[in-house]
């Protein structure tokens, strides 16, 4: 269902507010974690000055480390919610399990399968029965056929709006979190119609990489972008090293105007 041969015409993956896919770069925007109202409410506005049409936040996050903050669960959704009703941005979480599945689909717009899920076929398979758009990131070890095989099981369920996400794999190089494989555009580009878009800030690690990586990324035929960005990256409560502040994310959306269609 993935496979290009078999469907030539990309997918556009319609919302509210945008379209993915489709001829314009999208950009997804908004902290690591939802740590509350007020921290996400001035994340939002930050994306959308910047020009971002997605409102991304976890409310369940999957941290390496079972003591580090595990999300806000249903709280965080509520905010998201709001958050959507304030700016009319669309918005995207992130769910960790069926349960998560079944209380986000009141809340978002997009279901994110993290990097740690993908081969989570129960998930893969829950996803694939909501009628919402899902955001598939590539395993932090997955080749290419193993991370279409899952967005083969998304699909199979009957669900084709799939977006892949190219968030970095794991390398023998320490100098970034992971190795952003620039390769995976073309490759998936050559092999199917899912829309792409990459994550520099997981890729990365690093808000002083973001720049060239997001650059790299339009070159190479991404379909869009998601950046981490949170109103004061000191004090978050998770991924402050690669967030960008509200002021850099807008120097940077205006750093990617002029090699992007309508940012
Ligand atoms: C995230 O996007 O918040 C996240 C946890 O990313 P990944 O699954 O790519 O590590
Ligand atoms: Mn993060």
């Amino acid at each position: 269902l993935a496979n290009l041969k078999f469907h030539p015409e990309p997918t556009i993956v319609k919302l509210n507010n945008c379209e993915i896919g489709g001829k314009k770069l999208i950009v997804m925007a908004g902290p690591c974690a939802i740590e509350s109202e007020s921290q996400l409410l001035e994340s939002a506005e930050a994306a959308k000055n910047g020009g971002a049409k997605v409102l991304r936040g976890g409310a369940y996050k999957p941290r390496t480390s079972p003591y580090a903050f595990q999300g806000l669960e249903e709280e965080g959704l509520k905010y998201m919610k709001t958050a959507r009703e304030k700016t009319g941005l669309s918005v995207i979480c992130e769910v960790t399990s069926i349960n998560a599945v079944q209380t986000a689909v009141n809340y978002v717009d997009i279901l994110q399968i993290g990097a740690r899920n993908m081969q989570n076929f129960e998930l893969l398979k829950a996803v694939g029965k909501t009628n919402l758009p899902v955001l598939l990131k590539r395993g932090l070890s997955a080749t290419i056929d193993e991370w279409l095989n899952a967005a083969e099981y998304i699909m199979s369920e009957g669900n084709p709006n799939v977006i892949l996400c190219e968030r970095g794999i794991r390398t023998f190089e320490t100098a970034t979190r992971n190795t952003l494989d620039i390769s995976a555009i073309p490759v998936i580009k050559a092999k199917s119609h899912l829309p792409i878009i990459v994550d520099p800030s997981h890729a990365s690690g690093k808000r002083a990489y973001i720049s060239s990586l997001s650059k790299a990324a339009i070159a190479a035929g991404a379909d869009g972008l998601i950046i981490e960005v949170h109103p004061n990256p000191k004090v978050a409560l998770s991924d402050g090293p690669q967030s960008l502040d509200p002021h850099d994310f807008s120097v940077l959306m205006d750093e990617l105007k002029p090699i992007a269609t309508a940012v």
